[in-house]
């Protein structure tokens, strides 16, 4: 965006986290990993936009969990941007599940459970691309870091 050397992905910090407060701790701990926060926004996410949001797992047994659980509360989408930004943004995740994340990541450190992981991820430079059309127009990002 900024600078044709970074790419922007997606991260939503999920109802558990923001509901536990860990908000901050975790927006502190992408920018300590090296990630710039160009715009973020608390949502409450509607069911038809969750299930839009998450429509590559439509069929899944946990979908409906999932859409209910992406509604429960508040959750907080951000733009991130670094240099390789999708893919050192997985890094610093961890895995789906927390039992198997590595120390250190995001997840190892707040997640709850395989389902209530405290951080959405984009996993593809395609789906960043998507995620952040999403929920934040160009206009809107233009507008928060132009002259
Ligand atoms: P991610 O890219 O690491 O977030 O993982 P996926 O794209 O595979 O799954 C999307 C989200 O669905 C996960 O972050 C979890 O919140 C949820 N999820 C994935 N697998 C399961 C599962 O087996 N059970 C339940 N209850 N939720 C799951």
């Amino acid at each position: 965006m900024s600078d044709v050397s970074t790419q922007c992905t997606l991260g939503i910090v999920k109802p558990d986290a923001v509901a536990s407060g860990r908000t901050g701790a975790i927006v502190a701990h992408l920018q300590q990993a090296g990630f710039t926060l160009r715009a973020a926004r608390l949502v409450r996410l509607t069911p038809a936009q969750a299930a839009r949001f998450y429509e590559v797992h439509a069929g899944r047994p946990f979908y409906n969990d999932l859409v209910a659980f992406m509604t429960s509360g508040p959750c907080l989408p951000m733009v991130l941007e670094r240099a390789d930004a999708v893919a050192e943004m997985r890094k610093t995740i961890g895995a789906t599940d927390p039992a198997e994340a590595a120390p250190g990541t995001i997840r190892k450190l707040f997640a709850e459970s395989k389902s209530r992981n405290a951080i959405h991820a984009s996993d593809s430079a395609e789906n960043a691309a998507r995620e952040v059309a999403f929920f934040f127009s160009e206009s809107e990002l233009a507008g928060l870091w132009g002259g």
